[in-house]
């Protein structure tokens, strides 16, 4: 993906100035400092097709061991429905997501809401009911 592409989170900006510098910056500590951010970004990651933030955003306790994305899977929308707490000052956070997506032709919305945490200053994804 282009840094000068539309961000895949639709947020109106770049991918380079949206969540895309993130996915470059991440090992170097550029990370968001919201929930909503880190959602963004990771579903951005999936997008993507950028596993090792994924990874590297999951929070060490549930995060597995290896991750395969879907390359059949296109990811077309993010709806951000509901945030609670998630700020840069709380220390968890929910966010409720419908993620739209194509599969083979066929259109499909994976709906969730992911708990993530704050550990040493930055959030990670610990969770999902779906
Ligand atoms: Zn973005």
């Amino acid at each position: 993906m282009d840094s000068e592409d539309r961000c895949p989170c639709l947020s109106g900006e770049t991918y380079g100035a949206c969540c895309g510098r993130f996915h470059a910056g991440y090992a170097a500590g550029v990370w968001p400092t919201t929930a909503v951010a880190l959602m963004r970004s990771r579903y951005s990651a999936f997008a993507a097709g950028a596993a090792d933030y994924l990874l590297a955003t999951w929070h060490p306790s549930t995060r597995p061991v290896e991750l395969v994305l879907d390359t059949e899977t296109v990811w077309r929308r993010l709806d951000i429905l509901r945030i609670k707490g998630g700020s840069p000052f709380d220390e968890r956070g929910t966010v409720e997501f419908a993620a739209h997506y194509r599969h083979d032709g066929e259109r499909g919305v994976q709906r969730e809401s992911s708990r993530f945490v704050r550990e040493d200053g930055r959030w990670y994804y610990l969770d999902g009911e779906l």
